[in-house]
Order: C-alpha cells, then structure tokens, then sequence
C-alpha cells in the first residue's frame, strides 16, 4: 500500500493523480516474469549480488550494465535524498499515477 496525497487544485483532474514524498518510497519490488516471485529491495539496500531470481535463477540484472547501475543509483538516490532534504523550507513530491 502507497501512501497518496491527493493534488486537490481546482481545473485539474485531481482524481488519477496523486503525489508522494520520498520518504513515502519503502522499496522497490522486482518480480520475476518467468516464476513470479518478487524481491523487494529497500532504498540504499541494493548490491553487486542482485543478478538473478532467487527461485528459478532466470538472470535480471547482467553486473556492470547500464540497468544494473541504474537500479542500484535509484535506491541510493531515495536514500540520500530522504537525509538530504530533512529541514528544508520545502518539500519535494513525485507525481504518480493513481495507485491500482
Ligand atoms: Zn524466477
């Protein structure tokens, strides 16, 4: 379950849009499209042993691949930005579709 804001702006559909603060991100999941078992990973909780899935072994992430940095720079990304934006005079929100 996300945790939602609703963008409450008048001329603006507000109802498939929502908006949640970093720290509202708890992780991300990656779900194996072969077998169907999902891993999740918290922020800053990524590492060089992410490759495969950890049921079937179907390979996910190839080390030192675009993608593989990507995922792991992401994690690391929502982390630091939950320490760095602590006492600021603003909040920072991502948009996000309406959660199903
Ligand atoms: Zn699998």
């Amino acid at each position: 379950m996300i945790q939602v804001r609703e963008q409450r702006q008048s001329n603006y559909d507000y109802r498939n849009h929502f908006f949640i603060e970093p720290q509202d991100i708890l992780g991300i999941e990656l779900e194996c499209v072969k077998c169907g078992t999902k891993l999740s990973l918290k922020p800053g909780g990524f590492g060089r042993r992410i490759r495969e899935c950890p049921s079937c072994q179907e390979v996910w992430l190839e080390p030192d691949t675009q993608e593989h940095r990507l995922v792991g720079k992401f994690l690391a990304d929502v982390e630091a930005l939950n320490g760095s934006l602590e006492g600021r005079n603003f909040t920072l929100r991502i948009q996000i579709n309406r959660p199903e």
